[in-house]
C-alpha cells in the first residue's frame, strides 16, 4: 500500500533556541510595527499549529484593520521579508536527526511531504536555515499560503504528492491542531513533543503515538 508521511515545521521538525520570541514571531510583530505602527503584535496570541493566513486575518482585526485579501498579502509580504533578515542573525534547528530519519522512511518506499501552516516562501526560508533544504521537496506540500485551515493543507498536500485512494498517510505535528487536521482525514498521527505540556495537549487530542524527536522512534511508529 502507498504510504504518506507529512510533516509540519515548526516544533515538528526544527525550533529555535535562546529567549522567545522566536523568529517567526519577531519577524510578524516587526511587519505589524513598518505597517500599523503596533509594538507586540502577537503578544497573548498562540502562533503554534496556526496557519499564516488565519494569524494575519486575527492580527489585522486586532489592528482594527479589515483583513481583505490587500491587507493580508502586504502583512505577509513584509514578514517575510523580516524573517529572512531575522534570519541572518538568528537560527532554527532541526529537532533531532530530521535528515536521517527522512532518508530512511525514503528507503522504505515511504513518500515524504510537508503539511504546514507556513506560506511556503516561509516554509522555504525556516527549512534553509535550518540546514533542511534538501531535506524535504516544498512540491510535495500544503502551505499556508494553499489554504487557512489545517485539514485543507493536509489535503492540498495529499493532492501534491497524487496519493491514491486508500494510501496510508501518516500526519507528524506538535500540537492539537495537527491532530486534528489528521484525523480529518482518516490519517493517524504522530506528536512530536519536546516538552511536557506539548505531550499533555497531543494526548488530549488523542494522537495515536508520541515521540521526543524526529528520530527512530517516530520510525518505528511510522513503519508500524
Ligand atoms: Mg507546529
Amino acid at each position: 500500500m502507498p504510504r504518506l508521511v507529512l510533516f509540519d515545521i515548526d516544533g515538528t521538525v526544527l525550533t529555535f533556541r535562546g529567549p522567545a520570541p522566536g523568529p517567526g514571531r519577531m519577524a510578524l510583530d516587526r511587519a505589524m510595527y513598518e505597517l500599523y505602527g503596533l509594538d507586540r503584535a502577537t503578544e497573548h496570541l498562540r502562533v503554534a499549529g496556526g496557519t499564516d493566513l488565519a494569524l494575519a486575518r486575527t492580527l489585522l482585526g486586532r489592528a482594527g484593520v479589515a483583513p481583505d485579501d490587500a491587507a493580508i498579502e502586504s502583512l505577509l509580504d513584509s514578514y517575510l521579508e523580516h524573517l529572512r533578515a531575522v534570519l541572518e542573525t538568528r537560527q532554527y534547528h532541526p529537532i533531532g536527526d530530521v535528515q536521517g530519519a527522512v532518508a530512511k522512511l525514503r528507503r522504505h518506499g515511504v513518500m515524504v511531504g510537508l503539511a504546514t501552516g507556513n506560506v511556503r516562501r516561509g516554509a522555504e526560508l525556516k527549512l534553509a536555515s535550518a540546514g533542511l533544504s534538501s531535506t524535504f521537496h516544498l512540491d510535495h506540500g500544503g502551505f499556508g499560503s494553499d489554504k487557512e485551515l489545517r485539514a485543507d493543507i493536509v489535503r492540498q498536500a495529499m493532492v501534491r504528492c497524487a496519493m491514491p485512494q486508500g494510501a496510508s498517510i501518516v500526519v507528524v505535528g506538535d500540537t492539537e491542531h495537527d491532530v486534528r487536521a489528521g484525523r480529518a482525514v482518516g490519517a493517524r498521527v504522530v506528536g512530536v513533543a519536546t516538552n511536557e505540556r506539548a505531550r499533555a495537549e497531543l494526548l488530549a487530542a488523542g494522537a495515536d503515538a508520541i515521540v521526543d524527536t524526529c528520530g527512530d522512534a517516530l520510525l518505528r511508529e511510522v513503519l508500524a
